[in-house]
């Protein structure tokens, strides 16, 4: 025996041990990652769908939150009676797992919001308030949003009152009798009374909470007088209702704070400027909300970022059999807007916003799916040209701009995401940075598409038509229109 095999042997011993060391780090790893997976209640294993499903990070470590938006959402159509297992439209049963099968596959993540534009109620003798539109879904279709993976519902919004203050009670009923089955979710927005409107809903994330208020128009106004007191709630466009609803959920020191507002004018892609002096500088910049999520006005609108804030000014439908189909609005107008923010961790409990998701989808009034990528292209091309209106360095907003992902969503990652593990340095690492990402994808830049033109629903461009106008009806046209039709329709005809 000689030094040389002496030094031979205790190199091999220690080339053994180093890789005995490797392996059971990194099997120790994996089992930490599995048993996270295990203990969070919220890690949802995504739902393997054929093709059209982006192949979406899995594991969301302990230092991220992802938090999915979706706007518009219910069952029923115009008047539909409500069916145990369906939605309905045009007095056609749907299946809800037929009407969700193209969006379940995104719904990973922590947590995910969805504007819940429709009463509540499990049989049909409710008494309709006396207006053109109103919509009611059975509670078995929340049971399903939840199944899917929604958790944050808000309840405020221009169509909570249609089935008048029994169809309000009802919608609060089922929601707390949902959550009494041990559904760990929210619903924000409708009260049994005022403060009880005005209070956040609070959802416990891993080791933060997420705050949720939610402030709509239209009926059910939780501020009518009189005893016992009145369920509704809080008005956007009522300064006492507005101020009390952001004082109440910028006084939340603990977490997370969103404020889902339902507002604006119907197929107007431009916030109006006191609207952005509402949300922009009123709630974010001087109360500090995180998070706000807007919709109502069936388009998407821009997205602003304000220092850490982010600002939503419109998600557009989701899924609701009593919207009509905008497939006919053009590349304007004619999608829906889903997007994934992803939050890491700067604090013991602080997050903040570090990435953006958009995913355009379509096919809103019956059963939303993704768009094929060089369609998708288009509508990010869209966002980005919104975003430069909401550049304004003296009220410290800049629109976001993203690029594309080759699956056909847009990215936009802020500073410091690329140098984050897990899903958001998955989504801003190598691939945001022009080079080629672990899974081979490469983000690449989109074009802003150029003015979306005009007011509201009259701006829009008709696909195939050159005009800008919509089709004109005589009276006797629109009478039988509003007999046969249950469409949602922004003309008012
Ligand atoms: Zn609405």
């Amino acid at each position: 025996m000689n030094v040389m095999s002496t030094v031979l042997v205790l190199l091999c011993l220690a080339v053994l041990m180093v890789a005995g060391v490797a392996t059971s780090s990194t099997s120790r790893a994996d089992n930490q990652i599995a048993s996270q997976a295990r203990s969070s209640k919220s890690f949802t294993w995504p739902v393997v769908q054929p093709s059209l499903q982006p192949e979406w990070p899995v594991i969301y470590p302990d230092d991220s939150i992802s938090i999915l938006l979706a706007g518009d959402t219910g069952f029923g159509g115009h008047g539909q009676p409500v069916r145990e297992g369906f939605g309905m439209r045009q007095g056609g049963k749907i299946p809800y797992a037929d009407m969700t099968k193209g969006i379940a596959g995104l719904l990973t993540g922590d947590a995910a919001f969805a504007n819940l534009e429709t009463v509540v109620s499990d049989h049909n003798r409710l008494r309709p308030a006396g207006k053109r539109f109103v919509f009611r879904t059975h509670p078995s279709g929340v049971r399903h949003l939840h199944d899917i993976g929604f958790n944050l519902f808000s309840t405020s919004n221009n169509h909570v009152g249609d089935y008048r203050t029994a169809g309000i009670r009802e919608t609060l009923n089922h929601m707390d009798a949902l959550q009494r089955e041990g559904r760990a979710f929210v619903a924000a927005g409708l009260g049994r009374d005022r403060d009880d409107a005005a209070t956040p809903k609070k959802l416990s994330i891993k080791n933060t909470s997420l705050y949720l208020s939610a402030i709509g128009i239209g009926g059910g106004n939780a501020n009518r007088r009189g005893r016992p007191p009145h369920p509704g709630h809080l008005r956007y466009r009522s300064a006492s209702d507005f101020a009390d609803a952001v004082a109440k959920l910028s006084a939340v020191k603990d977490g997370y704070r969103m404020l889902s507002v339902h507002y604006g004018e119907e197929g107007q892609v431009y916030p109006s400027d006191r609207d952005v002096v509402q949300l922009r500088d009123k709630a974010v910049r001087e109360a500090g909300i995180d998070l706000i999520i807007g919709h109502h006005a069936h388009v998407p609108r821009g997205i602003a970022r304000v220092g850490d804030k982010l600002i939503f000014y419109g998600l557009g439908n989701f899924m609701h059999p009593g919207m009509q189909d905008m497939g006919r609005f053009g590349r304007c107008r004619d999608f829906g807007l889903v997007a994934r923010v992803h939050l890491g961790r700067t604090g013991p409990s602080r997050y903040k916003a570090m990435a953006v998701e958009v995913i355009p989808v379509t096919g809103m009034h019956s059963s939303p799916r993704l768009m094929l990528t060089s369609q998708a292209k288009i509508r990010v091309g869209v966002l980005n040209g919104f975003a430069s209106g909401l550049d304004s360095a003296q009220h410290n907003s800049t629109g976001v701009r993203f690029k594309l992902h080759p699956k056909g969503h847009g990215v936009a990652c802020f500073a410091g995401s690329e140098h984050m593990s897990g899903a958001i340095g998955d989504l801003c690492g190598p691939a945001a940075s022009g080079s080629v990402d672990t899974h081979g994808h490469q983000l690449a830049p989109v074009e802003p598409a150029l003015s979306c033109g005009g007011r509201g629903f009259r701006g829009a461009r008709y696909r195939g038509k050159t005009t800008a106008k919509p089709r004109k009806f005589t009276k006797r046209q629109r009478r039988t229109r509003r007999k046969n039709t249950d469409y949602y329709n922004p003309f008012g005809y």
